[in-house]
């Protein structure tokens, strides 16, 4: 190993760490800990008897083609599928308008290597899903966080920051929003939001990401228009994902955006991975087309929302006066705040102690506020083990609350 490393590093990665969102996943794998920090989906949501089916079924009539290399936009077929749905809900695209991607979370990264120079401002809420803030942030990109009320985002703040950076000269190159059962706070922006801070983006001339891994996770309640589907000015880049409604161990994304954004993309990525891995887009490809992906996407519903119902029963049943929670309308997560003076921190050394851990909801907000919150992901336990693990948050809050531990 060379002896002037550091060194030799360039600012981009003096500027990563490590997740810790991911790091603490691999202390909640011990087996004894039941984890709500993880935004996994269920293991027994995976179609592994299906993948098998078709995966010889690929190999068998496509084999040569689904083991070279493909396109960068993605495979055809699938650019197809994708595009035939969301035209079937009114959108007006065509498959140029969409690039398969190895994931979302290459999206994001793609977002800032296409977007941000060091030292440009990004906009996105307080809280907001770490992944993407990593990805900008390894860009140089400097995030100005908006705070949210029950419909997520506010616009009036929004505005307000637009207005400020204006007055210095400055501007923020995009609005970064989950705008379906957010991650990590649960909440649905309701249309008129949706539409407040599309007017917003246009009035100040800012793109607008629109990140929705989770927005097919309905469990009730109306589904909202897509921001992409509100603007009609091309100021919104989608991003979509299989990984919590298929499985995440293919890595296939997408992004859905105007021509002239999609060809930057796919020259981003050709200098990144060149092309997504062709043999799962075929095998994703035929598994929808066999009409195997809508029917589990149902039971995935089905068996989310239950899980969700026992945990918030749980909430209800075990949690003590001052601690609230979001009930989210679908998706894999949902937020506690605990008294105000409360530190999570303190929590969770007590809550892996009674093995059960959580992430800490100051991870998402990028001023360091939060204190009070943290995220739990219902999705990946069984419902078992949502409502004991619950229990044991409870009694360390009670713990906590009593004053007479350690921390
Ligand atoms: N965006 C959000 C909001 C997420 O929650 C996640 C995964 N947790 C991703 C993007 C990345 O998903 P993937 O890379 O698996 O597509």
């Amino acid at each position: 190993m060379i002896t002037n490393f550091e060194e030799s590093i360039s600012d981009s990665a003096k500027g990563m760490k490590r997740s810790v969102i991911r790091e603490l996943l691999k202390l909640t794998q011990r087996e004894d800990i039941i984890s709500f920090a993880g935004g996994l989906p269920a293991p027994d949501s995976f179609p592994i008897e299906e993948l098998k089916e078709i995966s010889c079924e690929v190999l068998d009539e496509d084999g040569k083609c689904a083991l070279q290399y493909g396109a960068t936009e993605g495979d055809h077929k699938l650019r197809e599928i994708l595009t035939e749905r969301y035209v079937q809900q009114g959108l007006e695209i065509t498959s140029d308008n969409l690039i398969i991607l190895s994931s979302s979370q290459q999206g994001l990264d793609l977002t800032g290597k296409i977007l941000l120079n060091r030292g440009d401002k990004f906009i996105c809420g307080l809280p907001s899903y770490l992944g993407g803030l990593s990805a900008f942030s390894s860009y140089g990109g400097i995030p100005v966080g908006i705070e949210f009320d029950k419909y997520g985002m506010r616009s009036d703040l929004l505005e307000k920051s637009l207005i400020e950076m204006q007055n210095k000269q400055e501007t923020a190159k995009f609005i970064y929003v989950i705008p379906d059962f957010q991650n990590p706070a649960g909440i649905t922006m309701p249309e008129f939001r949706r539409l407040e801070i599309i007017e917003i983006a246009k009035k100040y001339n800012v793109l607008i990401v629109e990140d929705s891994p989770y927005r097919e996770l309905r469990f009730e309640g109306e589904p909202q228009k897509m921001m992409y589907d509100l603007d009609t000015t091309g100021h919104v880049i989608t991003l979509g994902t299989f990984s919590k409604i298929f499985v995440p161990g293919f890595r296939i994304g997408w992004l859905m955006a105007h021509q002239k954004v999609i060809d930057k993309f796919v020259k981003a990525k050709q200098s990144t991975d060149l092309c997504t891995a062709s043999f799962t887009q075929k095998i994703t490809a035929k598994y929808i087309e066999k009409g195997y992906f809508d029917k589990n996407l149902k039971l995935i519903i089905d068996m989310y929302r239950k899980k969700r119902d026992v945990m918030i029963q749980a909430f209800k049943d075990f949690m003590p006066d001052g601690v609230s929670w979001t009930h989210p309308e679908g998706g894999l997560f949902l937020f506690l705040s605990l008294p105000k003076d409360m530190d999570a921190e303190d929590l969770f050394k007590i809550a892996i102690e009674k093995k059960v851990a959580f992430v800490l909801g100051s991870v998402f907000h990028c001023d360091g506020s939060g204190k009070n919150t943290m995220r739990i992901n219902f999705s990946f336990m069984d419902e078992k083990n949502n409502r004991i693990g619950v229990q044991r948050i409870a009694e360390s809050i009670k713990l906590l609350l009593q004053n007479n531990v350690e921390v």
